[in-house]
């Protein structure tokens, strides 16, 4: 008898059930990655998720930060990442040793550190932030002066919604895909296309979110998109958000404010990955049981937080 050979998905939706696997994808995500997983989502919804789930194993698309927070909050989960060299350049700008130099320049300050950090980061912080949430976590911190790393334009950006002193660390840091953007490239569009509403991620360069319309994160953008009367949008993040954008808002248009905004490390994960570390639980996040321990109370401190306006 002829027997139909399952494709890909199917054996993906197939070994997700054997195994009672969870997959997460980052917004960023290849689009089919994006249709095979359970909850799309910016840095805080995955967390979240992470955080409520109970399934035994978490298939994590997206860096490896975003994995290692998913560990943090599962010691007793097997978290996967399908590509073990999908990392975040910007979480390494920051790594532990600089951590506990800025500690001890500054030790009455509070350190608040962006998501996108390494767990060996997180690890001597006071709290976790991402960037829905950062003013809100800074402006609970019991210290008029906040260290806040790695992205020195979420500290540039948080430093408007609050009266604390905002200090960079490092210096510098900054996200190579939204360095990308650039406001002459951006006005250009807005010129062909007067309707449209500018969106920007606060890891722009200042320049670009103060000409944008609308600043946030990932998430945000997406309830912008659905809530706005707009009906076109120039969008300044990954062009990986615009898919999910135009399934949730068929009616409007998106148009990347730059084409080859493209997060190389988020697009390592593939539909084939994602099937092979499902069948082989590869590759495993491995942290030290002392980094899990200390790094999971600031990130619980932020997954307490609400989001506002940052
Ligand atoms: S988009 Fe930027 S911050 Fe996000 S993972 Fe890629 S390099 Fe890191």
């Amino acid at each position: 008898m002829w027997m139909k050979t399952p494709s890909l998905v199917e054996k993906i939706q197939k070994l997700k059930r054997e195994k009672r696997a969870v997959i997460l994808a980052h917004n960023y995500q290849r689009p089919e990655v994006q249709d095979i997983a359970d909850f799309v989502g910016d840095s805080l919804e995955l967390s979240l998720c992470a955080a409520q789930t109970d399934a035994k194993v978490i298939v994590f698309c997206g860096v490896k930060f975003m994995a290692e927070t998913a560990a943090i909050l599962n010691p007793d989960k097997l978290v996967l990442l399908p590509d073990k060299n999908a990392w975040c350049p910007m979480a390494a700008m920051l790594p532990a040793e600089v951590v506990r130099f800025y500690r001890d320049r500054y030790p009455k300050a509070r350190m608040v550190l962006y998501i996108n950090s390494l767990a060996e980061a997180k690890a001597y912080c006071d709290a976790v932030c991402t960037s829905a949430n950062s003013a809100e976590i800074i402006n609970r911190m019991d210290s008029d002066t906040v260290l806040f790393g790695p992205d020195s334009n979420l500290a540039k950006y948080a430093q408007n919604f609050t009266e604390k002193r905002v200090i960079p660390i490092p210096s510098c840091g900054f996200c190579p895909v939204h360095k990308l953007f650039n406001t002459e490239a951006i006005s250009r569009l807005k010129r062909a296309q007067p309707d449209a509403e500018v969106m920007a991620h606060p890891e722009c360069e200042p320049e670009v979110w103060r000409i944008a319309d609308f600043v946030g994160s990932t998430s945000k953008m997406c309830r912008e998109a659905l809530v706005s009367d707009a009906e076109k949008f120039i969008v300044a993040t990954e062009v990986g958000l615009l898919y999910r954008m135009k399934k949730e808002r068929k009616d409007a248009s998106f148009i990347p404010a730059y084409d080859d905004a493209i997060c190389s490390a988020m697009k390592l994960h593939t539909l084939e990955k994602v099937y092979l570390s499902l069948k082989h639980e590869r590759y495993p996040v491995k942290l030290s049981p002392k980094i899990m321990a200390l790094a999971r109370k600031p990130v619980e401190f932020m997954l307490k937080t609400k989001e506002t306006t940052a």
